[in-house]
């Protein structure tokens, strides 16, 4: 099993934002889909082939322009 990617955590520069952001991503998903004979959907084992972020935004900006990205461990 592959480790879990750490969770971004971001922050915004202008307003000093740490909890809202509007994120944008692209996913590529595989997953296997169970179906019950009488039709019922169950989805498991979800797995991400690809992730991309496009974009994150400040809730309370309305832009991304001073957005930045925290990485693990770099938290003061
Ligand atoms: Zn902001």
């Amino acid at each position: 099993m592959p480790a879990p990617s750490p969770v971004a955590r971001y922050r915004c520069a202008a307003c000093g934002n740490l909890t809202r952001f509007d994120v944008t991503v692209t996913r590529r998903e595989r997953a296997f889909h169970h179906y019950t004979v009488g039709g019922d959907l169950e989805i498991e084992e979800c797995e991400t082939l690809a992730e991309h972020v496009e974009e994150v935004s400040c809730r309370w900006c309305g832009h991304g322009r001073a957005v930045e990205r925290l990485d693990e461990g770099s938290m003061s």
